[in-house]
């Protein structure tokens, strides 16, 4: 197996510096299968079961690099690294937010709408899911200002509903009305803002949004907003 250097391993999932983990090392704070490693500098196999094995300070080893979370994201969090105001990386444990390669959202939710949200730091994954050719098919679950006439789900099945201010239209979109306020919608695209610009389009106004499958993962019922979960190989090969 591949193998690393513990210091620069817990470094990267944000332990501290190679210093300080070397301090915790001496101290006794790092064992593997129950015993001590009292020198950080040596190299350990990068194994899958290494966060079953590994302890720090008597607490099981943060996820290996390679991660993949999925995120019921609250409203009013944004999906960036640099913008201000709370973002959506305030929900992860602290020691998270300092990993490198560092998480990021596998595309954006806007600030106003919840759901769920990806988050990986393998770049790979990340392009495979967002590029266009992926068409990963993303339900919305839209509750509408004012009621739907019956033309829309029409309208938007036909991959010609333009959208303000662009001159490509849109792929088709399939809607399925659940009251006169509500329905839900599956894109495969991701243009900005799609969602509340198509029902504007329509002569409609967007209240509420909220994201609830990507691919063929769904929302875990039990997935409170603000709360994650760790994705297993199953979960991620769901998304595509
Ligand atoms: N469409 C939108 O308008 N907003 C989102 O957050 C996602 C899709």
């Amino acid at each position: 197996a591949k193998s690393v250097r513990l210091d620069k391993l817990l470094a990267n999932l944000g332990y501290g510096s190679r210093r300080e983990i070397q301090g915790l090392a001496r101290m006794g704070g790092i064992r593997l299968d129950g015993a001590e490693l009292g020198d950080a500098g040596g190299r350990i196999p990068l194994d899958p079961d290494l966060p079953a094995r590994l302890t720090v300070e008597d607490e099981p080893l943060d996820p290996l690099p390679g991660l993949c979370l999925m995120l019921h994201k609250p409203l009013g969090v944004t999906c960036s690294h640099k913008e201000a105001g709370p973002l959506v990386y305030s929900l992860l444990p602290e020691r998270w937010r300092r990993r490198e390669p560092p998480l990021s959202t596998v595309g954006r939710l806007d600030k106003e709408t919840s759901g769920l949200l990806l988050l990986t730091d393998d770049g790979a994954l990340l392009h495979r899911i967002i590029s266009p050719k992926a068409n990963v098919a993303k339900r919305y679950q839209v509750t509408l200002a004012r009621p739907l006439d019956g033309s829309e789900a029409a309208a938007l099945a036909s991959g010609t509903l333009m959208l303000e201010g662009e001159d490509r239209p849109l792929l088709p979109v399939a809607m399925e009305a659940r009251d006169a306020i509500h329905c839900a919608v599956t894109l495969t695209e991701g243009r900005y803002h799609q969602v509340r610009r198509m029902f504007a389009a329509l002569g409609n106004h967007v209240e509420a949004l909220h994201r609830d499958r990507v691919g063929a993962l769904d929302m875990p019922e039990d997935l409170a907003a603000g709360e994650f979960r760790v994705l297993d190989a199953a979960g991620i090969a769901a998304v595509f």
